[in-house]
């Protein structure tokens, strides 16, 4: 059955060397087989010709390739965007979006098949989580946008700010960052991803630790403890001043500056007093440096009853603060969908609303 299969694709080299040294096969064949999937991206052993047919037989017999299905694909008439909704092999379906901007092709994908995190304006909370996504799954996501497109079109950046809490899944997503920067493999430089965070205090640490290149992103979206927690669960759990300290001693710690994700919500946290507090709060973590804080316009998600606000009038107000704010581009506005809504859609339409049981307050 396919299931007992063993999934190659999740496979570092390494793992994938001691599971064929267990059929004999000679290690250099583990780099060989790693080239085929993650650079020439050959999913069918048949099609893998440098091997002998025994050999692409006894790869059949004990490995699959789980690449999620594409079961809808929606082209942007504006401009290049195009988003997928996948089916994963258990049936769960999560999204990715292929981005196209002058420096190259961004995709951002999922981390897991729903959210503890119950951020109240996210499209992705009321459904609840189900489970994490395996690394095999996150490479998947980009191999399936790649599909279609010429080499030189393919993915070069990645933004870890799809469906879930990345750091909640925080074994699974350093096993994909590694395989996504192996040299052997797609070789992308960890400079061009961007891990987004709600601010889970202890796995920022760790992360830190990891010194890795990526950009830490966090999700702040409040300057205010009180207006924080009624947006943000988390932040209950790990407040504002905690969080701030993990970010100095991240950057200390890496040498890289930790950016801020901050969704404009009209009437709740985009008024000058806001601006003044927010300039308070960042102003001291980076010492020397100005701030980075990205605004987007809060996507209208049903039943939140949030507005956008103002973002470029908010920008104005953090740069006499002395923050650096950059209104982010919204791409393919016409398939919009806030991140989360294809998926939601799409369980209300074949299932009724199925909720997930865990919260973060059961985490
Ligand atoms: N859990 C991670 C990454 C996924 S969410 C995080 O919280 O960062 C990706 C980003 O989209 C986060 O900044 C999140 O706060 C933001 N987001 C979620 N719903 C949104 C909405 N309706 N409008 C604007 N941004 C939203």
């Amino acid at each position: 059955m396919e299931q007992q299969k063993v999934d190659i694709l999740g496979l570092s080299q390494t793992e994938l060397a001691a599971e064929l040294k267990k059929i004999g096969a000679p290690a250099f064949r583990a780099k060989q087989i790693f080239r085929q999937l993650h650079v020439k991206r050959v999913f069918d052993f048949t099609k893998m010709t440098e091997l002998s047919k025994q050999f692409q037989a006894e790869l059949q017999e004990r490995f699959c390739v789980n690449l999620p299905k594409i079961c809808q694909k929606l082209d942007s008439c504006v401009d290049d965007t195009v988003k997928y909704l996948y089916m994963l092999s258990d049936g769960n379906c999560i999204e990715t979006v292929r981005m196209v901007y002058h420096h190259g092709i961004s995709a951002c994908i999922s981390t897991q098949v729903g959210c503890k995190m119950g951020c109240k304006f996210c499209a992705s909370a009321p459904l609840g989580f189900v489970r994490n996504l395996t690394a095999s799954e996150m490479l998947g996501q980009i191999y399936g946008a790649d599909q279609g497109y010429a080499e030189d079109r393919r993915i070069s950046s990645i933004v870890l700010m799809g469906i879930g809490e990345p750091l909640d899944n925080y074994d699974n997503v350093m096993q994909f960052l590694r395989m996504i920067s192996d040299k052997d493999g797609r070789n992308l430089s960890l400079r061009h991803v961007t891990l987004s965070t709600c601010g889970l205090v202890p796995l920022i640490n760790r992360l830190a630790e990891e010194k890795l290149p990526l950009t830490l992103s966090v999700s702040l979206h409040a300057a205010d403890d009180k207006v924080r927690d009624a947006l943000m669960p988390v932040n209950r759990r790990y407040p504002l001043a905690e969080l701030m300290k993990a970010c100095g001693s991240y950057y200390r710690t890496t040498g890289r500056r930790v950016t801020f994700e901050y969704a404009v919500i009209a009437g709740e946290n985009d008024s000058a007093a806001a601006a003044v507090q927010l300039g308070k709060l960042l102003r001291p973590v980076f010492p020397g440096q100005r701030p980075h804080v990205n605004l987007i316009p809060v996507n209208t998600v049903a039943d939140t009853g949030f507005q956008a606000g103002q973002a470029a009038a908010f920008k104005k107000k953090l740069e006499q603060e002395g923050i650096n704010a950059t209104v982010r581009r919204t791409l393919g506005d016409d398939i919009k969908a806030a991140c989360g809504q294809l998926r939601r859609d799409s369980i209300e339409l074949t299932e009724g609303v199925v909720k997930g049981n865990e919260s973060i307050s059961g985490m």
